[in-house]
């Protein structure tokens, strides 16, 4: 058996643990061959410990000699490495099989399209980079051969539940090739669950008081910060369906959103003939990321099995589009096209971490979000420069508006 040299990108996070739970399972298959982290030199030293990978990378370059260091004084073989371009290099490099892009927010954006164009098996977390350049990285996984399985739990429910797709088109998952095709006829829609957040129910007024700590005390899943924020408020299921929009190639009039508390039904897809396929499971993300290592095969992920009996029950309720208009924004912003979906996401990345830092209040996420893209024209999406100059602007307006949401403490 060969072994899959995996690219671990984000590897001190949320994601990146449970990727390197499900590779420490398969010593003969799978092989953590680079770590990367974004500023946490003693978590990523600690991994690089237990994994022994070839490569090590701190993104914020202050780390390095602290890096450097570190890991000679611990006997280690690893190389270790600073910097973006690193990051996007080892990601391309020949080194690795497959790449795990777990970096949170535009920062994963160059690795991620890195790791595309060199046509790597791209275990695709970052659900930003596909918000803020859908379109430019699906061409070059195209382009490139790159074969991309989203590690999302919703569209890796949708991913599982569509595979006779790849034999009709001859476009087969775990082959080179996109994971997906484009608007297939005969799926009249995907369905994505939203958890709710841990304010499902709540009204406007009552949100207007929420602190950090609550919004990142998320119900069903352990996840990082600004995920768990972006949870809270709909934004994350707003990114998504703009995510699966450029995944499956669907309008976002043939992508709806499912209220479903109990984080068991992962989503759904409904085809033409009345037939609605889910996938189900425990709220756990190391399932989605043994489908990405393994697929088209299955391999043990450390989930266990979902006893429905002893769930008892599962409810679904429609989406509160007024107390959390992120989902609403989002909709919008996927309507409108060109760079909205990448001011979108900036203005909110702004956004979230002021409230994480306790300068706004929950409900200036929206107000910030909505105000960038009201007053931010919307150009075409043609280019990475386009994008990035989107992105960038959206940044400076939602940041120059933060001291008018200030909150008085
Ligand atoms: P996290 O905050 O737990 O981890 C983020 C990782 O990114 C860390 O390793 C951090 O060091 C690294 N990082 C941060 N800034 C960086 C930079 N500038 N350069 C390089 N690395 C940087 O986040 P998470 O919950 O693991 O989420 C990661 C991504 O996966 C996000 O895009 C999120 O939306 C997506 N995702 C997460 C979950 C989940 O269950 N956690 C589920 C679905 C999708
Ligand atoms: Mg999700």
């Amino acid at each position: 058996m060969t072994v899959q040299n995996v690219a671990v990108l984000g590897a001190t996070g949320s994601i990146g643990a449970s990727a390197l739970d499900v590779i420490s399972r398969h010593p003969d298959a799978l092989r953590a061959s680079v770590l990367a982290a974004g500023s946490n030199v003693e978590a990523l030293l600690a991994l690089c410990g237990r994994h022994r990978p070839d490569h090590a990378v701190i993104a914020d370059e202050a780390g390095f000699a602290a890096l450097r260091d570190g890991l000679h004084d611990a006997g280690l073989p690893t190389q270790a490495h600073a910097g973006a371009d690193a990051l996007a290099t080892l990601a391309a490099d020949a080194g690795c099989d497959t790449v795990v892009a777990a970096i949170v927010g535009a920062a994963g954006l160059d690795s991620t399209l890195a790791a595309a164009a060199a046509g790597k098996r791209l275990l695709l977390a970052n659900k930003e980079s596909l918000v803020l350049a859908g379109e430019l990285l699906m061409a070059a996984a195209d382009a490139n051969g790159a074969t991309i399985v989203p590690i999302d739990s919703e569209h890796n429910a949708i991913f599982q539940c569509l595979p006779a797709a790849h034999a009709q088109t001859g476009h087969l998952a775990g082959t080179h090739g996109r994971c997906l095709p484009a608007a297939r006829e005969d799926v009249r829609r995907i369905v994505l669950t939203a958890s709710g957040g841990p304010f499902r129910g709540w009204t406007r007024e009552r949100l207007t008081a929420v602190t950090p700590a609550q919004a990142v005390a998320h119900p069903k899943w352990s996840m990082g910060p600004k995920i768990s924020v972006d949870s809270a408020t709909l934004m994350n299921k707003g990114l998504e369906v703009i995510e699966a929009h450029h995944l499956f190639g669907l309008p976002g009039t043939q992508i709806d959103v499912l209220v479903h508390p109990q984080s068991l039904v992962h989503s759904l897809v409904e085809f033409v003939d009345g037939s609605t396929l889910a996938q189900l499971g425990l709220p756990d993300m190391r399932t989605a990321l043994a489908i990405g290592f393994a697929w088209p095969q299955r391999i043990a992920s450390g989930v266990g099995g979902l006893d429905l009996l002893a769930h008892g029950r599962l409810d679904f309720e429609a989406p509160d589009l007024d107390a959390f208009p992120c989902l609403r924004l989002a909709y919008a912003a996927l309507e409108t096209g060109g760079t909205a979906p990448a001011i979108l996401n900036a203005a909110n990345e702004i956004a979230v971490s002021a409230f994480l830092q306790g300068q706004i209040g929950f409900l200036s996420i929206p107000a910030l979000v909505e105000d960038a893209l009201t007053a931010l024209p919307s150009a075409p999406a043609d280019s990475l420069n386009a994008l990035r100059e989107a992105d960038l602007r959206a940044r400076q307006h939602a940041t120059s508006a933060l001291p008018h949401h200030a909150q008085r403490v």
